[in-house]
């Protein structure tokens, strides 16, 4: 175990000395063109809060750095920084702004690297290693979470959200890694703070992601409440086009996880026609149904019966009839049973 660990600092430090070495490379002669990107995007203040780097377009030159620093390939395999093929070691990342990932200790555990083009993939991320587990992890905690005063963390999809937000005065937003949440990061958030705005992008994307977001979030018993962006827009184009003001109006009228995910249903129906509407009121009564708190109950069909222009007495006498229903249902999932007439007829 002792080994172990100290095997793992080791690797933190091959990290740190790799990600301070695409930070000076940014700022140097060959991080030109990089730091044209990082200005064009309106980042260049940003670097050195976030450590931001550049990895040269070169086939192996933090191989070389690395074992001029005394790194041994096996460590640089297992770090994730290279890789091995037909006996050639080559390094991961090329040409790419570089994205240093840090745990809550603020050891750098793996890198996220963006292109400066259209070109694909547009963001590659470390693989998984000893020291990067992408589920435990979300890129810039470990500064978030040293702001005094802590009332809420923003939880978004992208690197650059998190860095563009940062540069409009907004530094308390974290992003998942590439992944959807997990609710090993949900835990960690709520180590944190009580409540969360969750801004993903506004896409259809983002939206639906945003959708079990909430629910891996309120699992761990935060407050979510969602902002919706307009126009398919992200929270770094969203502070561009308006202004982190504007954020703030929308984080201030964003919906609570009952209201999003109303919200979203709703998107499916067209309202203008009265059976959709209907046929929305039913569905929206089963999403209330699930809600624990009875004053809460009330209070959403309340808000139904405005959206729908439907009395409150008839969805309430709505929502009692599927509890009587429920009863008499079995609970089988039909996946369960198909199953089980597959396995059957195997023998
Ligand atoms: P940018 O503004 O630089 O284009 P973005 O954050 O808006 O970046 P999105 O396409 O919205 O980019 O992706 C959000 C996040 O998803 C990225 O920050 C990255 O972590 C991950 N991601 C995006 N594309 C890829 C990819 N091709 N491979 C791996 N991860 C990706
Ligand atoms: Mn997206
Ligand atoms: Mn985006
Ligand atoms: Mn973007």
């Amino acid at each position: 175990y002792q080994k172990k660990k100290a095997y793992r600092k080791r690797l933190h430090g091959l990290m740190r000395e790799l990600a301070v070495y695409y930070n000076h490379t940014l700022k140097g002669e060959e991080g030109r063109e990089a730091l044209a990107y990082m200005k064009r995007r309106g980042a260049a203040a940003q670097i050195m809060p976030f450590g931001l780097g550049y990895a040269k377009n070169s086939f192996d030159d933090a191989l070389r750095f690395l074992k001029a620093r005394g790194y041994t390939v096996k460590e640089m395999l297992d770090a994730g920084v290279v890789k091995q093929k037909d006996g050639r070691v080559y390094d991961v990342f090329r040409n790419r702004v570089m994205f240093p990932i840090q745990n809550v200790f603020g050891d750098v555990i793996g890198f996220g690297g963006r292109v400066m083009d259209d070109g694909i993939p547009k963001y590659l991320n470390s693989g998984e290693t000893v020291i990067f587990n992408k589920r435990y992890n979300l890129y810039a905690l470990n500064t978030v979470k040293k702001r005094r005063n802590l009332k809420s963390i923003l939880l978004v999809e992208g690197y650059m959200d998190v860095v563009a937000l940062a540069a409009a005065g907004i530094a308390t937003a974290v992003a998942s890694l590439g992944t959807s949440l997990t609710k090993e990061q949900a835990r960690l958030l709520k180590r944190y703070t009580e409540k969360v705005y969750l801004c993903y992008d506004g896409d259809d994307a983002g939206l639906n992601a945003a959708l079990r977001g909430v629910d891996i979030l309120e699992k761990e018993g935060l407050q979510v409440f969602v902002i919706v962006l307009p126009d398919k827009m992200d929270p770094d184009e969203f502070v561009k086009k308006y202004s982190a003001d504007a954020f703030y109006a929308l984080a201030k009228k964003a919906p609570a996880a009952t209201n999003f995910r109303l919200f979203m249903l709703k998107r499916g129906f067209d309202m203008e026609n009265p059976d959709e509407v209907v046929q929305y009121g039913t569905k929206a009564v089963e999403l209330i149904r699930g809600l624990k708190n009875e004053l809460e109950k009330e209070r959403y069909i309340k808000f139904l019966s405005k959206e729908t222009g439907i009395s409150v007495e008839s969805l309430f006498s709505q929502m009692g009839k599927g509890k009587e229903e429920k009863g008499y249902i079995l609970p089988v999932k039909e996946s369960n049973l198909i199953k089980k007439e597959a396995g059957e007829e195997a023998r």
